[in-house]
Parts: structure tokens; C-alpha cells; sequence
């Protein structure tokens, strides 16, 4: 029997969440039953998302239940199997949480899928050819629905999903503008990821001066929006948005400590005659096999690029999600568990 080394929700956040909301536990993996599988992780996936889940709040998913390991994407090996579709030595992504180890009942469709890493890294499946990436492409092509000449701005731009969104557009002929925190970043956006400009957040106080920014690097006005933050950036784009412009409102960073975000101008949403919709990628499984399709050759052929920020061992993780949380993390964070 296997040692899993397991991280479970020990107790919830009041405000910011800490180490101390997890635990790190050690258990046997149990005797597998038919239609069972025994997967050893190779790589966690840490998501924004798993900050909602730590709360006992109204949301779209159900809150995660204190003393079970965390959710998370997982990428691995299958080692042992009861199950005629999958045999040891396939790679697989699941959501096989914060362990080493996991036992999944692969009877059921959709709890593993196996992937071929002969031309896509086997990590890439949790990034850009995986959630995150499927995530850019969904609010990109369904909600911004971006034409050719036009500009799209994007948050969190060197990110897991903000990095795809501004290659998905620049490769739809549009001027790709992102925002990130600190100069680094934005120097990959432009250099690496082929970006038209980037600006630095951090290095404006206020969303007048954002949006003054803004009105330089996108002289045309903006035509669709990919929002992962939130807050002052939520503003500024917005006072730089064009009639009928689009936004996708994919995820709201700055406020998932549970802190009040005021809209500042909303009047704006009637006046320019906006779309604002927001969206979880999880209600979408209609896109997935186009949009993994083309994320999944943009990677093999090195159209698409991405980075990713790797922490060592299972008892890096808590320290790492909440470095994701702060934009500690540079690209895709991820933990390697073997
Ligand atoms: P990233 O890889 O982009 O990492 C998160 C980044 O957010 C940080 O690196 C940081 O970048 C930025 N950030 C953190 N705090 C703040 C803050 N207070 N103000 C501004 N920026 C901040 O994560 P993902 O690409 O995985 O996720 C991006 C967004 O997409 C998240 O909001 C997430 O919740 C959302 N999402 C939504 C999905 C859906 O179905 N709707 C599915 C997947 C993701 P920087 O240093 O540049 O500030």
C-alpha cells in the first residue's frame, strides 16, 4: 500500500486565508475495487478558484467539506488498474486534489482522461491546454467575440489564463494589451508572449491614472475585455471602453478575500451600451474539444507559449496557493509531487 501524503481544509479563512486553515496528513491508499484506478500524481494544479471554495458561502460550486483534501486539477501516472479502459503506465488528468495519490472510480466519464505527451508536456494539461487554457478561449471567442483590428485588454495578463487570451487575440488579428503587476511581467507579456503593450499596475495609484495609461497603449479605445481582477483595473478599463464593447468577466482576484468592491462609474455599462457577462468555464463542456483542439497545436507547434512556476513536494502547497493569491506566482503554479 502506498503512503499518500494528503493536504486537507482544516478550518475555514476569517479575511485573508493562512497556512493554518490546512493540514497535512498521511494515509494508506486503499485496496482498489473493479472499475477502480490507482493514479500517482505528478503534478497539482493551484487555481484562484480554490479560494472561493474555502468558504462556506453562496457561490456556483458547493463549498469544499472541512477535514477532505483539497480539490485540484492533477496531472499523473496510472500505476494499478481495475479498469479495462485505462492500464498502468498512461498518463491521465483528473481532479485528483491536494495528494500524492488518488483512487478514482474511472467508470464514471469525465473523472480521468487520458492524454498524449508526445508533443504537449504532460504539465501543459493543467495550464494552457487544459482548464485555465479552455478558460481564456471561452471568454474570448464566446464573449469578447473579437474581429479582426480591434483591441482586446486583458488582467492578470502574464497569468495561466490571461496569457492565452492575448495570444488567442493577437492571433484573431487583434491589438492584444495586458495588465500586470510589476515590470518583469510586463516585459514577458510584450517580449515572449507577443503582446502589443502591457502595463504595469502597480506603478499607478489610482484608476485615473490606469486609465490614462490605458488611453496610450490603446488609442483606439478598447473593444473587449477579459477581467481577472477586478477593483481599480475593473475601473479604468471600463472608462476606456468603446459603444458596444464586451467584456468577459472571468474572475474577480482582488476581492476574493471576501473584501467590498465598488464599481466606481457603472453608468458606463448604459451609456457605451456594454456586454458584461460572466461566466465559469465548467457550464461550457460544448467548447472544450474545439478549443483544446487549437490550444493543444498551438502548444506542440510552440505558437503558443507559456510559463509556469513550479513548487517542490505536496507540504509546498499551501504556501504556494496563497503566493498564487498575492501574484507571487509568474505564469501556470503548479506543485510537483514526484
Ligand atoms: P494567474 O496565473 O493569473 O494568477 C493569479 C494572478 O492574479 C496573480 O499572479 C496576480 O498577477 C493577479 N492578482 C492577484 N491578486 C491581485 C490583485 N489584488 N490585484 C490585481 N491582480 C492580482 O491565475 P489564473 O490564470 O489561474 O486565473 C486568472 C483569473 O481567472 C482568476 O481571477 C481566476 O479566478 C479566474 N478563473 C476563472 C475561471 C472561470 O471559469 N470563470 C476558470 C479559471 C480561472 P499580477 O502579479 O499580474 O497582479
Amino acid at each position: 500500500m502506498a503512503q499518500n501524503k494528503q493536504i486537507l481544509l482544516d478550518n475555514r479563512p476569517q479575511g485573508e486565508a493562512t497556512v493554518s486553515n490546512f493540514k497535512l496528513v498521511t494515509v494508506e491508499t486503499p485496496a482498489l475495487q473493479d472499475g477502480q484506478v490507482l493514479v500517482r500524481h505528478h503534478y497539482l494544479s493551484l487555481d484562484p478558484y480554490m479560494r472561493g471554495r474555502m468558504n462556506d458561502s453562496k457561490s456556483y460550486a458547493a463549498p469544499q467539506a472541512l477535514g477532505t483534501p483539497m480539490i485540484g486539477g492533477t496531472v499523473g501516472e496510472v500505476i494499478e488498474s481495475r479498469n479495462e479502459r485505462f492500464k498502468p503506465g498512461d498518463h491521465v488528468v483528473g481532479i485528483g486534489g491536494w495528494q500524492q495519490y488518488a483512487v478514482v472510480d474511472a467508470t464514471q466519464i469525465g473523472y480521468l482522461r487520458k492524454v498524449d505527451t508526445t508533443h504537449v508536456p504532460l504539465s501543459a494539461y493543467l495550464g494552457p491546454v487544459g482548464m485555465p487554457g479552455v478558460t481564456a478561449w471561452y471568454g474570448l471567442m464566446r464573449i469578447c467575440e473579437p474581429k479582426a483590428g480591434e483591441t482586446v485588454v486583458v488582467s492578470a495578463a502574464s497569468g495561466a489564463v490571461g496569457s492565452v487570451v492575448g495570444q488567442l487575440a493577437k492571433s484573431r488579428g487583434c491589438r492584444a494589451v495586458g495588465i500586470a503587476g510589476g515590470p518583469d511581467k510586463c516585459r514577458y507579456v510584450v517580449d515572449e508572449l507577443g503582446f502589443d503593450a502591457c502595463i504595469d499596475y502597480k506603478a499607478h495609484a489610482n484608476a485615473r491614472s490606469l486609465s490614462l495609461a490605458l488611453k496610450e497603449a490603446a488609442p483606439d479605445g478598447v473593444d473587449g475585455y477579459f477581467e481577472n481582477v477586478g477593483g481599480m483595473v475593473l475601473d479604468a478599463v471600463l472608462s476606456r471602453m468603446n459603444a458596444f464593447g464586451r467584456i468577459a468577466l472571468c474572475g474577480m482576484i482582488a476581492g476574493y478575500d471576501g473584501q467590498p468592491m465598488a464599481l466606481a462609474n457603472p453608468s458606463l455599462l448604459l451609456t457605451q451600451r456594454l456586454k458584461l457577462q460572466g461566466f465559469i468555464v465548467g457550464e461550457h463542456m460544448e467548447v472544450w474539444p474545439e478549443a483544446l483542439a487549437e490550444l493543444g497545436k498551438g502548444v506542440a507547434t510552440g505558437r503558443i507559449k507559456y510559463r509556469e512556476t513550479v513548487a517542490q513536494g505536496i507540504e509546498a502547497a499551501p504556501e504556494a496557493f496563497l503566493g498564487l493569491l498575492k501574484g507571487k506566482n509568474f505564469g501556470k503554479q503548479l506543485v510537483k509531487l514526484i
